[in-house]
């Protein structure tokens, strides 16, 4: 038995997340508290735990009454290991993989694909490139197959099409799941698909009683389909594999990957700047709210890290931002891959404009602010001399890097 303390990213989510309908349950039990005359105050029904057969328990070695109040979501789990020796069918998934790892809309799709394998199949993973995922086993793979080559890398889609074909020949699966995504899966699913010339389901939310739910007419409507073979799904189509560590075996293709002709040539990244970048589709934003005291250093910091710069209302109010930079209920809802919040007290408003964010890093005075309860990282200071210590480190970051590549 492995005795790994893994961390339940999405329990910890969800303790933080209060517009959650489970962030109640999430929160560490609260035993005794400072009362507003400076008398401790108990609270006695808050002592114990409910057993499985649903009876009140109480653990009298202390260490629930001692150490309850501390404990954080990350918890001990000894995952067990879900083995498919000998599948009976595949169900392939085809990640994303944005910045080389596991996306959440990723994970969300693993866990469909459990749904879909039961006991008997196992998920198969097709991943194009160099990676740099180092989760693929409790994330739900229990197969992995690496399709290496130059040719697979960057915009790709002809030559990734007859990357699947080949993988469609070998292992016949019997369902093939990709992320409706801009990133990727949305277009690759659908020139798979063409390639197959099948229909695929696209734009699912849920799959239930061999029937697929997608979202239609402009996102108005619901139109269910018994579960088709290729299934491009929605973020949250399913709950991610959380319960069980998977074998992530690799796998190799018998038969190399016909060349494409290739009739589109990827030019690279094209640089852009970051403010033409519309809100709601900036994968990195910078946002200033009332604890900024020097704006042109929170510029000069948005503008050394590349960062879609982003305000709280009240940033906004005063002048220092425009309202288009406003984020929350009031502004925008952003989809950011990452949100840096620099002197933001985290108001309900705006942490509704940002719920949908992948990692929020929080630089606040107030250790006990909601921003910091909700952010992944957090940096306690004041914010420009944290600002000023990130415009040095990023400096320093780009010197060591241009050294090297020297
Ligand atoms: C109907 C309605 C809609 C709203 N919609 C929105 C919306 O869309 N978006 C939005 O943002 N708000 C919205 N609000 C306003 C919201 O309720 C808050 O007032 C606002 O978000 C607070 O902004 P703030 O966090 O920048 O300021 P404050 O609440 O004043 O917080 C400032 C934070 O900065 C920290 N700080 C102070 N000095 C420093 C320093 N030197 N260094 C580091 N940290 C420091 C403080 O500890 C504090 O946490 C709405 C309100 C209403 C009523």
């Amino acid at each position: 038995m492995s005795d790994i303390i893994r961390r339940d990213p999405r329990a910890e989510w969800i303790a933080r997340n209060r517009l959650h309908p489970l962030h109640a349950a999430m929160q560490p039990a609260q035993h005794s508290w400072m009362g507003p005359n400076g008398v401790i105050r108990k609270n006695p029904h808050g002592i114990g735990f409910i057993g499985p057969n649903g009876i009140k328990r109480i653990d009298r070695s202390g260490a629930q009454q001692g150490g309850s109040a501390k404990r954080s979501a990350a918890v001990e789990v000894q995952l067990p290991l879900h083995q498919v020796p000998a599948p009976a069918f595949y169900i392939c998934v085809v990640p994303d993989m944005v910045g080389g790892r596991l996306s959440s809309h990723d994970k969300d799709l693993l866990g469909l694909a459990h749904q879909l394998a039961g006991k008997d199949g196992a998920v198969l993973a097709v991943v194009f490139g160099e990676h740099k995922e180092s989760a693929f086993a409790t994330a739900g793979v229990d197969r992995l197959l690496v399709l290496e080559g130059d040719e697979f890398s960057g915009y790709a889609p002809e030559q990734r099409v007859q990357g699947l074909r080949a993988v469609d020949n070998q292992f016949s699966p019997r369902h093939w799941l990709l992320p409706d995504s801009r990133s990727g899966g949305g277009e690759l699913g659908r020139r798979f698909a063409a390639a197959l010339g099948e229909r695929p389901a696209t734009r699912v939310w849920q799959v239930k009683d061999q029937e697929c739910i997608g979202r239609a007419g402009a996102g108005l409507q619901d139109l269910a389909r018994p579960v088709a073979r290729l299934i491009l799904a929605a973020v949250e189509c399913a709950e991610p594999v959380s319960e069980t560590r998977h074998e992530a075996l690799p796998m190799e293709l018998s038969t190399a990957v016909a060349r494409s002709l290739s009739r589109i040539e990827d030019l690279g990244a094209v640089a852009v700047d970051p403010a033409a970048i519309p809100m709601a589709e900036a994968e990195f934003i910078f946002s200033g709210g009332n604890g900024v005291k020097d704006w042109d250093l929170f510029h000069q910091a948005a503008a050394a890290l590349g960062a879609t710069e982003g305000a709280s209302r009240v940033a906004v109010d005063d002048g220092f931002m425009a309202r288009d930079r406003q984020v929350g209920a009031s502004g925008t809802w952003v989809t950011a891959r990452v949100y840096v919040a620099v002197g933001i007290s985290g108001a309900i408003q705006h942490l509704q404009g940002i719920g949908a964010c992948d990692k929020v890093v929080a630089i606040n005075l107030d250790p006990g602010c909601d921003m910091i309860k909700r952010a992944d990282l957090s940096v306690i200071g004041e914010s420009a001399e944290i600002l000023r210590a990130l415009i040095d480190a990023v400096a320093a970051y780009r010197n060591d890097a241009k050294r090297d590549a020297a």
